[in-house]
């Protein structure tokens, strides 16, 4: 049965959330996306490629193209150089020629590279909608109340913090501005390691995961010596006794892709495939984590199927696109390698970056016309430089 629309319905405008979901609208205090542009080109168009190919040729060196593991193949094909977010942003500064640094990944990474970045290069994000959930769930203000609560609680001069690279500019200063370092998933045990040489306590921002398999797996500590600190509730939903007795205060976020895999989906696996290798990413809850056979960055599962013997049987727990990338890369080599869940898992605002908006942003640089720049201010880069240049330092 269909019901007539009243004019009223029709007059209903999207609320503001709904607005930056879909990738309109600004929220600068967030990860989540501002304004598109409207005159993006389609993407049934046949000469998208060579499109991307002739404004890529046109900008020659002046033009640098990053793409993170987790994009599409569409827009990997164009990227001078793969990785994991730090590497990117490292393999940018390493080339201070290119003026214009096409991030194709989220915004956290797009501010890293250019916190990283000489100023005279300009980093573009080629859909501003591209932000990441789990940087999302630590804001500036949120952290701040935390360090009030802790402050208050009498502890706040113990606690170091440490916050993992997804996080937002502004969280990587306050970490800065705090004694503290950023860490990545290849490091964060060096950087627990270096942050309870400093102090008695680590304030962990913002994936807890990683927080707590670093501490407990890597660190030998127990899961009693972790709380999660939760933004929503008064106090982060913990007594001043329970932030006394903790080590490891834990940011209650995560990531949407990686928080989705579940220990049903360890043991589904391997009655499924016998003599599977079960490799995940630390970013994943701890059941399943302790129930994996190897646990890495995506820079370690990448090498981890290099080296692995013709005839292996791997499930990956990571990514959608990068497991199904790894997959037909060493289909020929006789290694098998699935996905560890049986439901699609993509990060859905990595996939916003689509060869549209990639051939939008270069058409646009190519017509010297410079979009969707990323841009920090100078005081919050000068203190999240404080903390990354920490976490360079680490032995
Ligand atoms: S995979 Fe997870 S952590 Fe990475 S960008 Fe997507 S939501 Fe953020």
């Amino acid at each position: 049965m269909t019901t007539a629309q009243s004019p009223v319905d029709l007059a209903v405008e999207p609320t503001p959330l709904a607005l930056l979901l879909l990738g309109r609208e600004a929220d600068p205090k967030s990860e989540r996306g501002v304004e598109c542009p409207g005159d993006l080109p389609s993407p049934s168009d046949p000469d998208l490629v060579e499109r991307a190919r002739a404004a890529k040729e046109k900008l020659g060196d002046k033009v640098f193209v990053l793409g993170h593991h987790y994009q599409r193949d569409e827009v990997i094909q164009f990227a001078d150089v793969t990785g994991d977010s730090f590497k990117l942003a490292r393999d940018a500064a390493a080339k201070p020629e290119a003026e214009y640094i096409v991030f194709c990944g989220v915004h956290f990474m797009a501010e890293s590279a250019d916190i990283l970045t000489t100023d005279d290069q300009k980093v573009v994000l080629p859909d501003l909608a591209a932000g990441c959930s789990m940087a999302d769930m630590a804001t500036a203000e949120q952290v701040a109340e935390c360090w009030d609560v802790l402050t208050e609680a009498g502890i706040a001069e113990q606690v170091v913090p440490v916050s993992y690279m997804n996080s937002s500019a502004d969280i990587k200063a306050f970490t800065g501005k705090h004694g503290g370092t950023i860490c990545t998933s290849s490091n964060a045990k060096k950087a627990l390691d270096w942050a309870f040489e400093q102090g008695e306590k680590v304030l962990f921002l913002p994936d807890q995961h990683l927080g707590r398999n670093t501490a407990v797996r890597d660190l030998g500590m127990s899961l009693d010596d972790c709380v999660v600190y939760n933004p929503h509730k008064p106090n982060g939903g913990l007594t001043v006794e329970e932030l006394r007795a903790a080590k490891m205060i834990l940011w209650r976020g995560h990531c949407s892709v990686h928080g989705r895999f579940s220990l049903d989906s360890v043991n589904d696996v391997r009655e499924r495939i016998p003599g599977v290798n079960v490799l995940v990413h630390p970013e994943c809850k701890h059941e399943v984590v302790a129930a994996a056979d190897y646990v890495g960055s995506t820079e370690y599962i990448i090498k981890a199927l290099e080296a692995a013997p013709a005839g292996s049987k791997w499930a990956i727990g990571t990514e959608l696109n990068l497991v199904r990338r790894l997959a037909n890369r060493f289909a020929p080599e006789g290694k098998e390698i699935v996905f560890l869940d049986k439901t699609v898992c993509f990060c859905s605002t990595m996939n916003r970056i689509d060869l549209p908006h990639l051939v939008w942003a270069l058409e646009s640089l190519a017509e010297g016309n410079l979009v969707n720049r990323i841009e920090v201010d100078k005081e919050t880069e000068s203190f999240a430089k404080l903390a990354l240049e920490r976490m360079l330092a680490l032995p």
